[in-house]
């Protein structure tokens, strides 16, 4: 599966701009959307960007428009180009082709150091490992020639913002890693500057740390106010952290929109597979009414009804994605026979709050289901190897034509 979509799909609970997990601090900005707003300008456009290493192709004419505040995250698998397009914002790599604009300032032909909106923070952290942990925040500020009492203050407020007051007399290599990334941050954040880039910024943390980091970057975000592109090759990260996510695939911007929306209407196989568990059903188009469209399972398995989407017509191979939590399993047979499957439980994931089973269906496919461990679920204890029945409600489907 397209980068193997690991996450269960409770930890990648659908959401949108305008409901962040509930743990994120200050409260969430509830109606920020302002992609929707034409009045808006976008605080950075790529427009028609392509970059060509030799013949290789890297970014293929990308247009793409972030807004101030917003945290949008660049998520894609290895190679396919994340870490260019944002090196091209930094002013580290010139495109081939097209111009970025920031602020509506071209800035194409800007150097890296011209470029005074935008701040990158590496994914080596790139600390000095002769300097002090407050010598390191307060660097860039020096290069600038800020006045020694404006860096101070400077220096404080980053180090009071990610809580390295006791570590200010510190070297790198007297830190953990985790504690070098908020360094490496906090340099970045004391530059104050309109856009924050990060490239990975939490790959060196193990997964407890990293979690705890995410929420520490949207609290920064709110609080600075700052508009942050990241690069992440996780998806559970970017459904996280992110107002918007782009998806990119072999250096093209595939789909780009809220977490929430990405979730329950990704447009495509390749988008539906990258962000969170999905089964796919292949199926042919037998006939469209009413809204609803009916679709037969090649294998002989049966039909399948779904909401329609337009420009679907008899005979059309489609694609049904469903998402493992809205998918029903049971042991006894469901009265309905439109959108139920048998099968047999090959596989049982345990998580506490919810269990996980694998079932294999007739056609030979695996299907994933969730089901929560709640009181009332208990008594009806489905194991490994039990003949169980499928089934869902028409309109949770996703039909997908690409
Ligand atoms: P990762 O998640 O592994 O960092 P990425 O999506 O950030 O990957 P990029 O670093 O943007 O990918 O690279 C995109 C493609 O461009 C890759 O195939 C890479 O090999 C190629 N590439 C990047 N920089 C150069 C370069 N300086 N010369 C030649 N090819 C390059």
């Amino acid at each position: 599966m397209a980068g193997s979509a690991s996450a269960t799909a409770a930890q990648v609970a659908p959401k949108t701009a305008a409901h962040k997990p509930a743990s994120r601090t200050p409260a969430p900005q509830t109606n920020f959307a302002p992609w929707k707003d034409p009045a808006k300008s976008p605080i950075v456009r790529f427009e028609n960007v392509t970059k060509r290493f030799g013949d290789f192709v890297a970014i293929k004419n990308c247009t793409l428009d972030i807004y101030e505040r917003e945290f949008f995250a660049l998520l894609g698998p290895s190679g396919c180009g994340k870490s260019t397009l944002l090196r091209m914002l930094a002013g580290f790599e010139k495109p081939t082709d097209g111009r970025i604009f920031v602020g509506g300032k071209d800035i194409t032909d800007l150097a890296p150091y011209e470029r005074t909106d935008v701040n990158m923070m590496f994914q080596s952290y790139a600390l000095f490992p002769h300097m002090t942990v407050e010598r390191n925040i307060g660097f860039g500020l020096r290069q600038d020639g800020m006045a020694k009492g404006d860096i101070e203050a400077r220096v404080a407020e980053a180090m009071a913002l990610l809580e390295l007051e006791k570590f200010a007399h510190r070297k790198p290599h007297q830190l953990s890693g985790g504690q070098q990334q908020r360094v490496a941050l906090a340099r970045a954040i004391a530059k104050k500057p309109r856009i924050m880039l990060l490239d990975e910024p939490l790959g060196a943390l193990d997964k407890r740390l990293r979690q705890q980091a995410q929420f520490e970057l949207m609290r920064i975000q709110e609080t600075t106010g700052t508009t942050f592109i990241i690069v992440t090759h996780d998806q559970e990260e970017a459904m996280t952290v992110a107002s918007r996510i782009a998806v990119m695939n072999h250096g093209e911007l595939v789909h780009i929109a809220t977490p929430g929306d990405i979730y329950e209407f990704p447009g495509s196989r390749y988008v539906a597979q990258f962000i969170g568990d999905v089964n796919v059903f292949e199926g042919k188009v037998t006939a469209i009414h009413d809204g609803t469209v009916d679709i037969e399972w090649p294998s002989g398995q049966g039909q399948f009804a779904a909401t329609a989407i337009d420009g679907l017509s008899p005979g059309q191979q489609v694609w049904l994605a469903m998402r493992p939590e809205k998918l029903r399993i049971s042991l006894a047979k469901p009265t309905t026979t439109c959108n139920t499957i048998p099968g047999k439980v090959i596989d049982v994931g345990y998580l506490g709050s919810i269990s996980h089973y694998h079932v294999r269906v007739a056609s030979g496919q695996t299907v994933t289901a969730l089901r929560a461990n709640s009181a009332q679920t208990v008594e009806q204890n489905i194991k490994w190897d039990d003949d169980v029945w499928l089934e869902w409600p028409h309109d949770v489907g996703m039909i997908l034509t690409k």
